[in-house]
């Protein structure tokens, strides 16, 4: 196993921020995973797992510990059944399942780091996620010391949600495993009305699966949403805050707020959510409030072609992203009475 001492992170994230880790390992198959693992644990070292570190945010002071990245490989397709180690590429991954012809994460395109991480937060976009197609997760279970197969019905999804997030650092993933759909070389039925409208398609409808992920490949790219070295605009973790969820009288007072902030005819988008709540757009929020696209003058700026992405233009420390992101959390609590919360993982420091 690959191991260096007091090892930089900032080059491990899609940030490029954070302090170095006192050791760094990597691993490049489930055993190895595993014995790294029970090493810290055994030892009482804090343990920070790294995937492609897309959605990490990493202390200027660095990690007291070991970070231990996962590069573990395998895919494996048996008819509609697909199984993937932690390691792999998800973006990969995907482009794989479609040259398979087959449908049900070709919306999933372009969301960069690990097939481990995609259940941690249930990684979504264009209107898939992938617990509509995850069937198990494989993973080392550091309570109890074992490995456990974890069924669908047991990973507690939710969105940007999942029983993994909820229980931070019990679980460190080793294979994911899903039920994709032969369609004859078509996607899943459309459901996000972006990708249905650029197509010239009804929501609902299935296109050519290469098509779709093409489609939402193009799409994301113009968000700043597809990892781009010389795009600063993709120096992020993607979307910074999560979209709310309001219960019914939390959204009846933004929606007063906002109509007293923005006048009587406002409309802030609604989509129903669970238990007769209401999600609305983090972006949104982002936006009115102040916040437009490029907002900032410091080396931590809100991204040039997303609201919601906060970037690191080249120069920034994590204390100056922080500072960023406590400016906009708080000035959409002053315009709106609605608390943002950070989507990214943070790492030895807090909003
Ligand atoms: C440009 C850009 C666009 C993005 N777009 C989207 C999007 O559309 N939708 C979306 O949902 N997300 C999006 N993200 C966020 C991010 O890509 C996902 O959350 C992704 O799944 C993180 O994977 P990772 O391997 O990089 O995880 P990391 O950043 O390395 O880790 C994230 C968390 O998962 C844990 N972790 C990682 N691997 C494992 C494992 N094997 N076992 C246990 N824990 C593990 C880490 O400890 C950490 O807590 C985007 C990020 C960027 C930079």
């Amino acid at each position: 196993m690959q191991e260096l001492h007091d090892a930089p992170l900032a080059p491990l994230t899609t940030f490029r921020l954070g302090g170095p880790a006192d050791r760094l390992r990597t691993a490049t198959t489930d055993a190895e995973v595993v014995e790294a693992v029970r090493e810290a644990d055994a030892d009482g070292v804090p343990l920070l797992v790294v995937g492609g570190g897309s959605n990490l945010v990493v202390a200027d002071e660095g990690f007291r510990g070991t970070a231990l990245r996962i590069a573990t490989t395998g895919f494996a397709l048996h008819g509609t059944h697909l199984e993937t180690a932690a390691g792999e590429n998800w973006s990969d991954v995907v482009a794989r399942t479609v040259d398979a012809g087959l449908a049900g994460v070709e919306c999933l395109a372009g969301i960069p780091g690990s097939a481990g991480a995609t259940p941690i937060q249930n990684v979504g976009a264009y209107g898939q996620e992938v617990a509509d197609t995850l069937t198990e997760v494989v993973a080392y279970d550091r309570r109890e010391r074992e490995t456990v197969t974890i069924p669908h019905a047991d990973c507690g999804f939710g969105y940007r949600h999942s029983r993994f997030k909820a229980d931070p650092g019990r679980f460190v993933v080793l294979r994911v495993r899903f039920r994709l759909e032969d369609a004859g070389g078509l996607s899943a039925p459309l459901a996000y009305a972006e990708t249905a409208r650029v197509l010239g398609v009804r929501q609902g409808e299935r296109v050519a699966a290469a098509t779709a992920r093409e489609t939402v490949l193009k799409l994301r790219a113009g968000k700043g949403m597809v990892l781009d070295p010389e795009d600063h605009d993709t120096w992020s973790a993607g979307s910074f805050f999560t979209n709310p969820v309001l219960t019914e009288a939390d959204w009846a007072a933004f929606l007063a707020r906002a109509a007293e902030r923005l006048g009587p005819d406002v409309a802030p988008p609604a989509f129903p959510a669970e238990d007769g709540r209401v999600k609305t757009s983090a972006a949104w929020l982002i936006d009115r409030a102040g916040f437009t696209k490029g907002y900032g003058t410091g080396p931590a700026r809100i991204s040039a072609k997303h609201t919601l992405a906060l970037t690191n233009r080249g120069a920034a420390t994590t204390a100056d992203l922080l500072a960023l992101a406590r400016e906009v959390r708080d000035g959409v609590r002053a315009a709106f009475g609605v608390t943002l919360v950070n989507e990214p993982v943070t790492v030895g420091c807090a909003l």
